[in-house]
């Protein structure tokens, strides 16, 4: 396809503002699928088969529109909906000229439509300002239009408004489309370069890469190479998806399509690399490419320690399939075998952790997350912590812990709570802004310690679930932080140390031995539980010991009683860890653990 003829483009749109129901409209409209053959949630559907690896993920669809009697090619790029992966939305942004911004029209605009049109505008996309759901009785077009056309700086007449239901204006959407939308230019005679945009592991093909050409054309058998590694590969096959996967003789500039190579790890197709030809290739990557850098990091243990083996190789597969995801073995006192794990973000460490627990039958039980800080001592060693239990004795000169920019929306009504809990945080207000006089965003920077662990529910339950939240990173500061340990009669458990702010030190001791001290069963002797800075303790209960006459009343008279007993006790042996001399339970390190 000539350049001209081709537009491509993404939907941008907060969660259920209807994006696969509009995507799966356009589908259907333009004859991609038969309407026959249409389920609902089409792409969707492929997303669920690509978890149990059958199918090629619909990243990027490729559909025919007529306008004024000539045929163009739209290819729909979808991007992942997430703070987590801000820098794989940013990379399918960048594979796209134009974005359809995609707003309910009974809910108005969220954090994360705004994220996202924030990144849009930063890759210079052409914007079509779009209300959805027109259909529901709650829609309020005219006050919405006003907004959306208020933030990006249009006409309200320019807003676009659709159903994805029913269909309603989709035609007229798939028009503006190829009128507002510029076509792609590169050079078609220069050495091949194509941005990869998203890479998925599938069992029977190995890696589906997604790319997008931008220079020359890519071909089928020709040998290929990855400029950030340098590592070549044979094209084994490259095509367009429309909508299952279609090989074609080649991809040129501006095309839209997918290629494998047979490679069997993401890692070496990695989001953001520049593809170009092995021989005669060019010299000059496409800017942007960056490595996945996680952000948070949390051990995980099997709750049933001889699952160790099975949570390894489910570790070695998952990898497969996601570049970002690191880890390391990992032994706890009071865990036992596990691994040390860094993911992008909370959404990231919950999808590993339900994927392991569903596709891999374990139980598991996670750590505090923790962020990465570096730690500089007084003889200008610095130290990269990404556990507690590696940070450094010694004199500190200063610790650096990383920062968000998060963009927080919500009803005016709620400014003030939400600026009690950024405070709280440790937040520094940057600014805000009224969309309406009814709804504000509020720009903060915070950092990223304070947020990864409830921060969203805290702001839902402030702002009776209207807050929506989105954020990126933003560096690092510098902030007086310390380890707190927590100590069974002297000795560390080191599944709770943990490093915080030390205005949070005391709190966190506080409410970690008041935990324990009820989780832990009385010993025949009596048990202190400390929390403390270094050799300063900070917080103090106590385990009281067994009375000898409660152990005389529990083991008299009936002997099958007794055996019994005995029996259930030997069966809780294999289960409790030894801290020091003290005897605990597993399920009380796991109770303390989890959060309520
Ligand atoms: P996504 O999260 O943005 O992909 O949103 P979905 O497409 O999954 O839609 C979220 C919910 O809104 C679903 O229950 C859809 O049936 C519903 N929905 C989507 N588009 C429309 C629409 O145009 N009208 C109405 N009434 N409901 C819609
Ligand atoms: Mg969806």
């Amino acid at each position: 396809t000539p350049p001209d003829l081709i537009r491509n483009f993404c939907i941008i749109a907060h969660i259920d503002h209807g994006k696969s129901t509009l995507a799966d409209r356009m589908l259907q409209i333009t004859g991609v699928v038969e309407e026959r053959a249409m389920r609902a949630q089409y792409l969707d559907r492929m997303d669920i088969e690509r978890e149990r690896g059958i199918t090629i993920k619909s990243q990027a669809v490729r559909m025919p529109w007529e306008l004024e009697d000539k045929t163009y090619c739209l290819n729909m790029i979808d991007t992942p909906g997430h703070v987590d992966f801000t820098y794989e939305v940013s990379r399918s942004l960048a594979a796209c000229e134009g974005a359809v911004l995609l707003v309910d029209a009974a809910q108005g605009i969220e954090a994360q439509t705004l994220a996202n049109l924030y990144l849009a505008m930063e890759n210079d996309l052409t914007i079509i300002p779009v209300l959805n759901k027109i259909d529901l009785p709650a829609a309020q077009p005219e006050r919405y239009a006003e907004e959306l056309a208020g933030l990006i700086g249009c006409d309200p007449g320019d807003v676009l408004k659709v159903s994805g239901k029913t269909g309603a204006g989709v035609e007229e959407l798939l028009d503006e489309i190829v009128r507002q939308f510029p076509p792609p230019v590169g050079n078609a005679d220069a050495p091949a370069r194509a941005m990869i945009f998203d890479s998925v592991y599938d069992t029977y093909r190995g890696v589906v890469t997604y790319v997008r050409v931008v220079d020359g054309e890519l071909k089928p058998r020709e040998r290929i190479e990855m400029m950030s590694t340098r590592a070549t590969h044979e094209l084994l096959e490259i095509g367009v998806i429309s909508p299952e996967p279609v090989p074609a003789k080649g991809l040129g500039v501006g095309e839209v399509g997918y290629l494998i190579t047979g490679v069997k790890d993401v890692r070496q197709s990695r989001v953001g690399d520049t593809v170009t030809s092995a021989r005669d290739g060019a010299t000059e990557a496409l800017g942007g490419y960056q490595d996945p850098k996680p952000m948070v990091f949390s051990g995980l243990y099997p709750i049933d320690g001889s699952d160790y083996p099975i949570l390894r190789d489910a570790l070695d597969k998952l990898k497969l399939n996601d570049a970002a995801l690191v880890y390391e073995p990992e032994t706890s006192a009071a865990l036992g075998f596990g691994f040390r794990v860094g993911f992008l973000g909370m959404l990231h460490l919950e999808i590993v952790r339900e994927r392991l627990e569903r596709e891999f039958d374990l139980d598991l039980i996670s750590t505090l997350p923790s962020v990465v800080y570096d730690v500089t001592l007084d003889d200008d060693r610095t130290v990269t912590v990404t556990n507690p239990s590696e940070f450094p004795e010694g004199k500190i000169a200063s610790i650096t812990e990383p920062v968000v920019r998060a963009t927080i929306l919500a009803p005016s009504e709620f400014i003030g709570s939400i600026m009690e809990l950024c405070q709280s945080r440790r937040g520094n207000l940057l600014g805000m802004d009224y969309l309406s006089p009814e709804r504000v965003e509020m720009r903060y920077t915070l950092p990223l310690a304070e947020i990864v662990f409830d921060f969203f529910d805290a702001l839902k339950s402030k702002t009776r679930g209207y807050a929506s939240l989105d954020y990126e990173p933003d560096g690092e500061q510098t902030a007086d932080l310390v380890k707190v340990d927590v100590l069974l009669q002297g000795d560390k458990v080191d599944a709770f140390s943990t490093i915080v702010h030390r205005d949070k030190a005391y709190a966190y001791g506080v409410m970690m031995a008041g935990k324990l001290k009820d989780l832990i069963p009385r010993q025949q002797f009596e048990v202190p539980i400390q929390a403390a800075i270094g050799s300063r303790v900070i917080a103090r209960e106590t385990i009281r010991a067994i009375r000898k006459d409660v152990l005389a009343k529990c083991y008299g008279g009936d002997i099958s009683r007794k055996r019994k007993l005995l029996e259930k006790q030997k069966e809780g042996k294999k289960r409790m860890k030894m801290v020091g001399s003290v005897e605990v339970p597993q399920e009380a390190f796991i109770a303390a653990l989890s959060q309520d």
